[in-house]
């Protein structure tokens, strides 16, 4: 039976980050994913935004990571010629009562640890962005978006020259601890089973990460590692770019929990609006165009110059959240799983938002953890 010392499970941005930053030239290291290609689920369907943690706690894994990864993004980005833009944030405040929420957000995400924000009066505003209207906004100039496409490109090119072997159209159907390590059976989509033998496995499997840690006997419920599906959707804009703003802007957040619909710059000039989160049972990305009068009445307070007429139904994209609807925001869960009995397993559950931002830190952090066990 064929070896690997490493197998990653998942070819989205964290799985080919995770592969690129363990792939060193002296290691087995083989990436399996099940569609034909790289990134077809979460990882292709998000705002593409380069966060600047604001809302996450530094003492958590996605406050750490995601500072971390917003520069190590940068670094990379302008190193490989990766498309971005350094575009900056402004939370806009519409109302005397949302002014005043203004120093009580600034003050989170400065104790969150985000870089240069500061408030902003109406005048400033209006140079910044002459299109949007607000009284006030935080800037936070260290937010911006990068083409997730190219930056899953760059680490599946790079784990490649690592030596890693990425391997498509395979799905991992079952898992078994043998001795010290894994037995892994696939099947690829001409219906043909293998299997081969792993001394460390590495679960990055997106919305399926639940799953894959129940084929090792895992039980999700009392783990907490029980995948719930939340889907978000995005209109798009259309018409003129011109007036277009070019910074993120957000609103100040409408309740706990929700940051609100916002606009997202793309790279050639476009714009949406969203994501607008609902809990679903279903894995479905279609979007519901009886929504376009909510995404148009949540913006327009900003966006003046938008129309109804302008917006039409985007994409949808599934959040893999460890909490359940109604539940406060959980960390990401990234272990080894030694203390179940599953030595040299690595476990990346519920990697939502900010997953694209905290990618090349996560990449890091895994394969310290496999050095440490190797
Ligand atoms: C609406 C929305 C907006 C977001 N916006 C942002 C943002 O602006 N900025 C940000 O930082 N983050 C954002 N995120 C979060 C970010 O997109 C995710 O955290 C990140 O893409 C997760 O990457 P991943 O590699 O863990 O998962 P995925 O991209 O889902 O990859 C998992 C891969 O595993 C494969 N797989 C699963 N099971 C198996 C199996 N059994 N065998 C083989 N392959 C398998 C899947 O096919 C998939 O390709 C957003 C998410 C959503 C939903």
């Amino acid at each position: 039976m064929e070896q690997a010392d490493v197998t990653i499970i998942g070819a989205g941005a964290v799985g080919l980050s995770v592969a690129s930053c363990v792939a060193n030239g002296s290691r087995n290291v083989v990436l399996i994913e099940r569609h034909a290609s790289c990134g077809q689920e979460t990882s292709s369907r998000n705002s593409e935004v380069i966060h600047a943690s604001i809302y996450y706690p530094q003492n958590s894994l996605k406050g750490r990571f995601c500072l971390e990864g917003n520069e190590l993004m940068y670094e990379l980005c302008e190193r490989h010629d990766i498309p971005h833009r350094r575009t900056g944030k402004l939370i806009v405040a519409v109302s005397e009562q949302e002014e005043e929420q203004l120093p009580q957000l600034l003050q989170t995400a400065r104790n969150n640890g985000a870089k240069g924000v500061r408030i902003i009066g109406g005048e400033e505003m209006r140079i910044q962005e002459p299109n949007v209207s607000a009284r006030a906004a935080i800037l936070c100039p260290t937010s911006g978006i990068v083409d997730s496409h190219s930056l899953m490109k760059y680490y599946e090119r790079s784990a490649i020259e690592g030596g890693a072997a990425v391997v498509y159209n395979t799905e991992v159907r079952a898992l078994e601890k043998k001795g010290g390590g894994y037995i892994v059976r696939v099947t690829d989509t001409a219906g043909r089973d293998y299997e081969f033998r792993t001394r460390i496995l590495i679960n990055c499997a997106g919305l399926e990460s639940g799953n894959v840690s129940a084929m090792l006997g895992i039980d999700v419920d009392e783990t907490g590692y029980r995948i719930s599906y939340c889907k978000g959707m995005y209109f798009r804009v259309s018409g003129s770019i011109s007036r277009f703003p070019t910074m993120l802007i957000y609103p100040v957040p409408p309740w706990p929990g929700f940051v609100g619909i916002h606009t997202t710059p793309d790279l050639g000039g476009g714009m949406r609006l969203g994501p607008y989160d609902v809990w679903v049972d279903q894995i479905d990305y279609t979007v519901d165009e009886l929504l376009r009068d909510y995404f148009y009445r949540s913006t327009v307070s900003f966006l003046p110059f938008l129309k109804m007429e302008q917006i039409n139904p985007d994409i949808a994209g599934i959040h893999p959240k460890v909490q359940k609807e109604g539940e406060p925001m959980k960390d990401f869960i990234v272990r080894h799983e030694a203390d179940r009995g599953l030595e040299n397993f690595i476990n990346l559950v519920g990697i939502e938002s900010p997953g694209l931002t905290s990618s090349p830190a996560i990449g890091k952090y895994v394969a310290a953890m496999v050095e440490e066990i190797s």
